[in-house]
């Protein structure tokens, strides 16, 4: 199995810390917007790559951070006039709805940040302690320069960094590259006692205190979309391999984003797609196809146009197996699925080895069944529910009038009367012509 690492920037044979084990570390939402289509992507892609390697028999540790603290959380609270705690419960709420909805396995634990300010505090000073980092007034900042390997995840020199010059002034830093451990406390903002006096946790030490906290010093993959590669986890792995000297996570694996007509989709940009507003109007596995139909490197352009392609590939499949009985598939039925998820968790070739599944139960009647149990097999793995279709107001009011015809026929005629009576109070109204039954809503 190998799996495209963003360190060595290279498909890498995976090699786990400890025998028969994953821990992976996925960076989660901020909560002070509702989660659109591109934050569902990463989440989405994360609980493919989990459900993989339950499948391949690994014990999987999978951690998701909630940052209940950071200034976005301060700024959202300050516009509303709400507290901020108010404000990410209900955020958090929203993507708990979103996230099962779209069967989306729980994480082990959600750790937030606020519920870990000793570990932060206490990773900071250790990074004081070893020269890492420097207090200025009630402020903390991460000295850059004094870790050598600082531009590894990103690939970019110090040099680079500095003539990119979109590093903000900050006459309080020692170098304008340093970025802050701890914030202090402005009048009216939420803080925290600390060594330091009254602040708050800055948010890349967020993510290396709480991941460590529970997956240890060094863990399998860290995650989490390409555009957390710098600042976020460049920051992270400097404050954590600065502390404990020590690789921090060995893979790195980043989602790419979804645009809309060449934007990233985002809250700033304000082109975004709410989940919720999308799952009035599709099914969730439609969503979760649409969204593993491509490689989770490959960008996806947001369009209707796409989302109904994705919606008539997926009622194919659910379709082939409504038709018929099942088998317990072989595993080499599976060999061609396997393969392609064993390469970087290609899901797009995995899915054409579905349908490849599907073509061949069409042409070989004696191998239906079994290829059928193979697609169902295989749509678990990728998340799929599988539920059969919902019946629709439209169809139900089709069954009625064809059982009435049959009624009538029999000159049933009270019982006949009985079904357009019922219709008509709710807006059903029947008309008898020489070709049949028409209805119409009113
Ligand atoms: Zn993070």
């Amino acid at each position: 199995m190998v799996i495209y690492n963003t360190l060595t920037r290279k498909k890498e044979e995976f090699q786990p810390v400890e025998d028969g084990k994953v821990k992976i570390y996925f960076c989660g939402m901020t909560l002070q917007e509702s989660p659109h289509v591109g934050h569902m992507r990463a989440f989405i892609f994360a609980d493919v790559m989990r459900r993989y390697f339950e499948y391949k028999g690994y014990e999987v540790t999978y951690i998701q951070n909630f940052t209940d603290i950071d200034d976005k959380v301060i700024e959202k609270s300050r516009e509303e006039g709400r507290d901020y705690r108010v404000i990410t419960q209900e955020f958090e709420r929203e993507y708990m709805e979103v996230s099962d909805a779209l069967n989306i396995k729980r994480p082990l634990l959600f750790p937030r940040a606020t519920q870990h300010i000793k570990e932060i505090i206490e990773l900071i000073q250790k990074l004081e302690q070893k020269g890492f980092a420097y207090a200025v007034g009630g402020d903390v900042y991460f000295r850059v320069r004094a870790f050598k390997d600082y531009g590894k995840l990103s690939w970019r020199n110090i040099d680079e960094l500095i003539s990119g010059a979109r590093v903000e002034v900050d006459p309080k830093k020692k170098d304008p590259l340093d970025f802050a451990l701890w914030k202090s406390a402005k009048e009216g903002e939420p803080y925290w006692e600390s060594p330091w006096g009254k602040g708050r946790p800055g948010w890349h030490i967020e993510c290396s205190a709480m991941s460590m906290h529970y997956l240890g010093e060094t863990f399998d993959i860290h995650g989490g979309g390409n555009d957390l590669i710098f600042p976020h986890h460049e920051n992270e792995i400097a404050q954590s391999e600065a502390a404990t000297g020590r690789t921090f996570a060995r893979y790195w694996v980043h989602n790419a984003m979804v645009n809309i007509k060449g934007d990233k989709m985002s809250k700033s940009l304000k082109n975004f797609v709410p989940v919720k507003e999308l799952l009035q109007k599709y099914e969730p596995d439609v969503i979760r196809y649409f969204l593993v139909s491509s490689h989770y490197r490959s960008p996806i352009d947001y369009s209707g146009e796409l989302l109904e392609q994705a919606k008539s590939s997926y009622e194919r499949i659910r379709n082939f197996l409504e038709r018929g009985e099942e088998e317990e598939p072989l595993k080499e039925d599976l060999s061609e699925f396997e393969h392609a998820m064993d390469d970087d968790f290609n899901t797009s070739r995995a899915l054409a080895a579905v349908f490849d599944m599907i073509r061949k139960g069409n042409t070989e009647p004696s191998l239906e069944p079994r290829m059928r149990g193979a697609v169902r097999r295989a749509m678990e793995i990728l998340g799929f529910r599988l539920e059969r279709k919902k019946l629709e107001g439209k169809e139900f009011i089709e069954i009625l009038v064809d059982v009435r015809s049959e009624l009538r026929k029999r000159k049933e005629w009270e019982l006949a009367d009985l079904i357009r009576e019922r219709l008509k109070e709710k807006g059903v109204v029947l008309e008898d012509t020489k070709e049949g039954t028409h209805w119409r809503i009113e």
